[in-house]
């Protein structure tokens, strides 16, 4: 190896110089810093030394390897933001050093190699030089961000060197060395940045233009208070920055092992990292993030599967986060022998539905059928896949970027036939083994079809039966029992006046009034969207269909005809929620009335939560799907959002649902979620019962003055026992035991930790006042949203 050296400096310009004064602080002239020790920034903020990455893996690498790098010094999860030798590793760290050079560098000597890394507070950049030749550079930092950005860290090109920053994403867990993806500025166009294939010209998402706020496919940025961002195009220089607006909060934004751009933030109550934002949103649109013939569902965890017939080719990289290997064939394939007639093949096509089609088809124009087309792959060995939609498309190399996609149904979506060997068919107990290819294909269609007759046939027969009890089904519903009736499309449009009261709207549907033969009131939900109504009806009958309870609002059926999804409800005559605290014309609900619905609405979660079966978690709590009966008390409506927790797991994974506002701070980092979502919506919910302002409401924050931001200032107006003046004006008569208790549990309900939340059982017994409250802690996050001003 040739012997090198490492100019470095800081790329912290918000350190104000920190590496000078670290250097002078902790290391002068003649000084040397073992391998163990570590120079540490005037702020606290950042450490420079050696580091070893994943220590949770370390029976995974012998001998164990040391890398240079800049970490995260205040928090105990070691987060390297720059790599210094990624694909240079110290082995022999008992021979490696730290000093001042004569001539003023900071050096890092190792004595086995004679490697040499220096620091040169003259310099802009870090850079790896030969140190025979000085003027032969054989990295810097300029080209290799490593894969992260610290906040106040330019990214871009240096118009006058032609030099474009890169961030390029680590190997895997315990190797910094270059992975994968990368991320770059657009040289070519306009301002925008690219997410690719580092070793190829794809690229799988783009930041879109700079528009002066933000990125045209980030609009989530504007709405982000921690940061501030530029984007500088000057005759020298075009790069972006990002500023954080509170020197407090500890930040960083990577390219992950996956190749989804993170931005990060340190979150003190968890002791973890939040994610703020993640590009592309979803990691199933990063190329090839699961490799070779995967299924990518991000709604699972682990979100990457193997197709039918293979497994994962390497574990041990799995484990690591690199899938780059994707999945490997359990059988080889059969190609028939060369001599034989190509139908003496015995391998066999799976039908794969539900997903999106792999990339890198091959269209076969002159096939005109299903067949033809399998006969098509068959012909070829190399081939490997075929779908036939409009056209054959026929795969022969691995098959990438195959996603999961639950809008996709068997009658709608393509079906993509995988080859597989005989013997890995035989293992799926849906699938029947053909002799020939051909008939392997069409077998396993056939047995699709059968499935989905079968299935339509008990979906008819049920229908049918229930139509028959529809007269005194009702009747027994409004008696407390729990048949659900199948309504026929007639009996709603006539029981509506062919839908012309309407109620409400939502995001998928509209509500209309009605009222049944029996005069029974009701509400019919009409769900717009084949596919997204689909999903949210399903979501509606599968649980509060099968449930019930006084604080949740009753189903009293459906109808499923054609297109037409409905679902309908007992009426509830006073609106919703938000109609009494937010419109000045409706009733005022009294201080009492408010009361004893925050603890109604908490006793219809705990129920949800805790004495169900399998706990749902409603997802979308919030005034507008709180409906009220003629008494005013509250039910809890609007499930189509909701997501069933199994028994025996205490989180789930799931696409990001509900709505700004009373969103859990964990739903943005993408994690899976626990009830504890519910807890977060329900204490901003309380908080609006008690102002009568919506917290999203624009009037809150006056010229952008966060700090009059309510939850925030219910927090702090709580430390200083002055609730009264949180109270909305319009209520006269209010017990301030109940409205401190009510703030309380509220500013509990909102921590930025899920553990720091009380259950929905612990909030019903505090409401109820059996149990007692401390002072909460301010929210950090909505704090940091507010900024620091008293
Ligand atoms: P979406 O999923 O579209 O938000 P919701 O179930 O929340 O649908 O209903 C939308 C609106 O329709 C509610 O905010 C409410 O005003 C009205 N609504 C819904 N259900 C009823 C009902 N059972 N009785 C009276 N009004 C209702
Ligand atoms: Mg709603």
């Amino acid at each position: 190896m040739p012997p090198i050296a490492i100019l470095f400096m800081f790329l912290l310009p918000t350190l104000h110089n920190p590496a000078c004064s670290a250097a002078r602080s902790t290391i002068s002239a003649g000084e040397v810093l073992t391998g163990a020790g570590k120079l540490v920034s005037h702020n606290g903020k950042f450490a420079l030394g050696f580091y070893q990455p994943g220590s949770e893996y370390s029976s995974q690498q012998t001998p164990r390897h040391w890398y240079l790098g800049i970490w995260f010094d205040k928090i105990p999860k070691l987060t390297p933001i720059w790599v210094g030798n990624r694909e240079n590793p110290i082995i022999d760290l008992d021979n490696s050093e730290l000093k001042i050079s004569d001539d003023g560098n900071l050096v890092i000597l190792n004595r086995a190699t004679k490697s040499t890394i220096c620091y040169d507070p003259g310099q802009e950049n870090l850079i790896i030089q030969d140190a025979s030749n000085s003027s032969k550079i054989i990295w810097q930092s300029f080209d290799y961000l490593t894969d992260g950005t610290p906040p106040g860290a330019k990214q871009g090109l240096d118009k006058v060197t032609g030099l474009n920053s890169k961030i390029v994403s680590k190997k895997n867990l315990i190797d910094p060395a270059p992975g994968r993806y990368c991320m770059e500025l657009d040289t070519t166009g306009p301002g925008q940045f690219l997410y690719k294939l580092c070793n190829s010209s794809i690229v799988y998402w783009s930041t879109g233009e700079w528009n002066g706020q933000y990125f045209n496919s980030m609009p989530e940025m504007s709405r982000h208070k921690l940061f501030s961002f530029e984007f500088v195009n000057n005759d020298k220089e075009e790069y972006f920055i990002r500023h954080l607006l509170d020197d407090k909060i500890i930040a960083v934004s990577l390219l992950d092992i996956s190749g989804q751009g993170k931005q990060l933030i340190w979150y003190e109550s968890s002791q973890d990292w939040l994610t703020v934002f993640t590009q592309p949103k979803d990691q199933c649109d990063v190329y090839a993030t699961c490799g070779p013939f995967t299924i990518c569902n991000s709604n699972k965890s682990p979100v990457c599967d193997c197709m039918k017939g293979f497994s994962i080719r390497s574990p041990k990289d799995w484990v690591l986060e690199d899938r780059s290997g994707g999945c490997t064939r359990n059988m080889p394939l059969d190609c028939g022998s060369r001599n034989q007639s190509r139908n003496a093949t015995t391998d066999v096509f799976y039908s794969m539905t539900g997903i999106t089609l792999p990339t890198m088809a091959r269209v076969i124009e002159a096939v005109g059928s299903t067949d033809h087309c399998a006969q098509a792959c068959l012909d070829y060995c190399s081939c490997i896949a075929y779908s036939y939609g409009t056209r054959c498309s026929l795969w022969y190399d691995d098959l990438l970027n195959v996603k999961h996609d639950y809008t996709r149904t068997t009658s709608d979506g393509e079906v993509l036939y995988l080859r597989i060997s005989a013997k890995d068919a035989a293992s799926s107990r849906n699938k029947k083994r053909g002799k020939k290819g051909v008939i392997g294909a069409i077998t396993a269609a056939g047995v699709v079809a059968l499935g989905l007759l079968t299935a339509f046939m008990m979906w008819f027969l049920r229908i049918w039966r229930s139509n028959r009890k529809l007269a005194t089904a009702v009747h027994n519903n409004d008696k407390g029992g729990h048949g659900i009736v199948v309504f026929q499309y007639v009996h709603l449009q006539q029981a509506t006046k062919n839908f012309s009261d309407k109620l409400g709207a939502g995001s998928f549907g509209s509500v209309f009034r009605g009222l049944l033969t029996d005069m029974t009131a009701i509400a019919v939900k009409r769900l717009d969207g084949v596919r997204q109504g689909e999903k949210q009806f399903r979501a509606e009958v599968s649980s509060i269909g099968i449930i019930q309870h006084v604080d949740l609002v009753k189903l009293l059926g459906f109808c499923c005809e054609g297109k037409s999804r409905m679902l309908v409800y007992e009426y509830m005559p006073n609106l919703s929620l938000d109609a009494h605290l937010f419109h000045s014309n409706r009733t005022v609900l009294n201080w009492s009335v408010r009361y004893q619905i925050s603890l109604e609405i908490a006793r219809g979660l705990a129920y949800l939560h805790e004495s169900c079966r399998d706990c749902i978690i409603h997802c979308d709590i919030k005034p507008q799907n709180i409906l009220l009966d003629t008494s005013f008390v509250p039910k809890v409506a609007d499930f189509g959002m909701a997501k069933f927790l199994g028994r025996d797991f205490s989180r789930v994974l799931t696409t990001f649902r509900g709505t700004i506002g009373y969103l859990a701070p964990e739903w943005i980092s993408g994690v899976a979620i626990t009830p504890k979502v519910d807890v977060y919506s329900y204490g901003m919910m309380l908080l609006e019962i008690v102002s009568g302002q919506s917290n999203t409401c624009k009037g809150n924050t006056t010229n952008g003055d966060h700090s009059a931001y309510f939850p925030v200032q219910v927090a702090r107006k709580l430390l200083d026992r002055d609730v009264a003046s949180l109270l909305d004006i319009k209520l006269l008569d209010v017990n301030l035991d109940e409205a401190e208790r009510v703030c309380k549990v509220a500013c509990w309900c909102i921590q930025d930790s899920e553990t720091n939340r009380p259950t929905m059982g612990e909030v019903v017994q505090i409401l109820e006042g059996l149990l007692e409250l401390e002072v909460p802690p301010l929210p950090r996050q909505l704090q940091a949203i507010a900024g620091n001003s008293p």
